[in-house]
């Protein structure tokens, strides 16, 4: 049987995965092993097997790393606490959060300053959502569950921001509800362009196959909601961490196979699985790759010094089909 492999495009590694992979290499060439690193670096268990394998220790409180050690702040963002705590230690801290999350924390403080009141739509325990409300006071929306709004007055103006990571369908409605309280309310679309992206690709590829497969962690936010992109078109999704989790049934008499991966998937794991399927013929799909990169931030260049990054994560399709 004629089996064909639909990879979306974009898809996997963004670049704010790759500049906090880097920085804790970075920071493993200049300071020597072990530089720890508080909370996942990322939410992949291969990348964080990865980092750990040339010295980094990965801990999930500022607590437990040593008094006067080294440590890098993940790309998720961390709340002020975390930054008062290592500076109580005497950490030298490089802060890999994501600039795009860094630019959430900014709007936070700047609307309240202007006196606004803040709802973030995120999910709760989201290691995002905990450096975020940690940066102002706000009313957190997880468009997940049911919500309500507080009982504020119609005078009052209200800021709406959002985690990075969203599913961009189900933030519209969540922001749609807000508006009809508050018309005023100031929205930013803090949706990040490679969360949309990926999940423009993943439409994309769920209007033209039987079977999705998102190539991931369990607890990769922006994995979980490609696959919901997908279950929503009425697609069967599943998200796997490579091919040995990826249960025969779900693809036997399947023609039409679409793969996408999330922005904290290595491109090794999705080859992995397209060699256990041996298609016939790969398709591309979707907006395309990302030209995107983001520079060691100034005050981290003189920290971390000459040391040579890694080149971005590429995405060579053996697409045998250029105008799909
Ligand atoms: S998914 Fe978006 S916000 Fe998160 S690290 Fe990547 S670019 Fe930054």
């Amino acid at each position: 049987m004629n089996v064909d492999v639909y990879i979306a495009s974009p898809r996997g590694f963004c670049a704010g995965v790759d500049l906090a992979v880097d920085i804790v290499d970075l920071a493993i060439q200049q300071y020597g092993k072990p530089v720890y690193v508080k909370h996942q670096i990322v939410h992949n268990p291969k990348v964080v097997a990865d980092v750990e394998s040339k010295g980094a220790i990965t801990v999930e409180q500022v607590s437990e790393v040593p008094e006067g050690a080294v440590v890098v702040f993940s790309a998720h963002g961390s709340p002020p606490s975390d930054y008062e705590t290592a500076a109580n230690r005497n950490l030298t801290v490089l802060d890999a959060t994501c600039p795009l999350v860094t630019r959430v924390h900014n709007e936070a403080k700047k609307y309240t300053r202007e006196g606004k009141k803040i709802v973030l739509v995120g999910h709760g325990g989201h290691q995002e959502v905990i450096g975020t409300t940690g940066q102002a006071e706000m009313e957190l929306v997880d468009e997940r569950q049911e919500w309500q709004l507080p009982n504020w007055g119609k005078e009052t103006e209200v800021a709406v921001l959002t985690q990075t990571t969203l599913s961009v369908h189900d933030t519209a409605v969540a922001v749609e509800k807000i508006r009809q309280k508050h018309p005023d309310a100031v929205i930013r679309n803090d949706i990040c362009y490679a969360t949309t992206n990926r999940q423009s690709a993943a439409t994309e590829l769920a209007d033209q196959t039987e079977v999705v497969l998102v190539i991931g962690a369990q607890n990769s936010s922006n994995c979980n909601r490609l696959k919901d992109v997908a279950i929503n078109k009425g697609v069967p999704a599943y998200l796997i961490n490579g091919p040995e989790e990826l249960d025969p049934s779900w693809i036997e008499g399947v023609t039409k196979i679409g793969i996408t991966s999330g922005a904290s998937t290595p491109e090794a794991q999705v080859q992995a699985v397209i060699e256990s399927i041996a298609p016939n013929n790969i398709f591309r799909v979707g907006p395309g790759e990302e030209k995107t990169i983001f520079a060691i931030p100034r005050n981290l260049r003189e920290m971390v010094g000459e040391g040579k990054r890694r080149n971005p994560e590429t995405k060579k399709d053996m697409t045998t089909d250029e105008n799909n």
